[in-house]
């Protein structure tokens, strides 16, 4: 079999698929710890690298052996072997969501060249939605580097591939671009992303600021969404705009009506909804999209 044809194979022989996504779910559950440590310390502006994992409570560090991902907890049933304080369910939860996220990217993208971004991708997206959840912060820490990110993506995958990775790209190469290489019509692609995604969530919170007088949206939604279109394109971002927002009013009406608010002044971390938002358009939105271009 020739090299290029190997590299178009979306699913690899080499090893059985379920080996194959057991080990997705182990790495992911082992970047999930490691997401535990960045979503803890970026916003309270700490290193990522040193010093050694630590007790939140009494500051003792965490041995290796009780620092697997999720089954250290499960064992110490969540407590702190030094002083025994209670310690968050978040650090299982993030380790069981990424290995899961994981295994679903895995079954996504198969064994390829996209896999590696996508995992990336959607881990710096699960990093945001626990950040934002808690502290109400999408860090530049993140967001710069992600849009930087997505910029190379574009630039790489196409050639890494030799795909049509992207879910925009078969709209824009036989539109308006069918005449440039395909490193300028993904780049163009990811450019035309960021501007809808980066863009509706600047027009929103603008919009919102007039409407009520106050600042309802941090500018760190509108570098998230330049981020998220930039690496997705613009069918897959208007889907996650568009659940994003669905399910953001969804929840912010449950949680009104539940506080008993009939003040809109409530502050939702709009970014946890933008995050799902993202995750899910890039497991399923291609297909979504690809059905309701379908109905006309
Ligand atoms: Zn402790």
């Amino acid at each position: 079999m020739p090299a290029a044809e190997l590299l178009v194979t979306p699913t690899s022989n080499l090893f059985p698929p379920l080996f194959g996504y057991i080990l997705a779910g182990v790495f992911g559950a082992v970047i999930g710890s490691f997401l535990n440590v960045v979503i803890h310390r970026l916003p309270r502006e700490e290193s990522i690298v040193f010093p050694n994992s630590r007790c939140p409570s009494c500051g003792a560090a965490i041995a290796f052996y009780d620092n697997v991902p999720v089954l250290s907890y499960v064992l110490l049933r969540g407590k702190c072997r030094g002083c025994q304080k209670h310690i968050s369910a978040r650090y299982p939860l993030v380790e069981l969501l990424c290995a899961v996220l994981f295994v679903a990217v895995a079954w996504h993208d198969g064994l390829s060249a996209a896999l590696a971004f996508d995992l990336i991708f959607a881990a710096a997206l699960l990093a945001l939605v626990f950040i934002d959840a808690e502290h109400m912060l999408l860090p530049n820490a993140i967001t710069y580097p992600g849009i930087i990110f997505a910029l190379i993506a574009r630039l790489a995958l196409p050639y890494l591939t030799a795909t049509h990775h992207f879910d925009d790209l078969p709209s824009l190469a036989h539109g308006a671009l069918s005449n440039s290489p395909i490193w300028l019509t993904s780049l163009v692609g990811g450019l035309l992303g960021a501007l809808i995604g980066g863009g509706s969530l600047w027009l929103m919170g603008w919009t919102w600021e007039k409407l009520r007088g106050i600042e309802a949206m941090g500018l760190g939604d509108v570098k998230m969404m330049f981020m998220v279109g930039g690496y997705l394109g613009w069918r897959l971002t208007i889907i996650t705009i568009f659940l994003g927002v669905l399910s953001g009013s969804v929840i912010g009406i449950l949680l009104m009506a539940r506080a008993g608010k009939k003040d809109m002044q409530m502050l939702l971390p709009f970014g946890v909804f933008l995050g799902i938002g993202a995750i899910a358009a890039l497991l399923f939105g291609s297909q979504v999209a690809d059905w309701y271009a379908g109905q006309f």
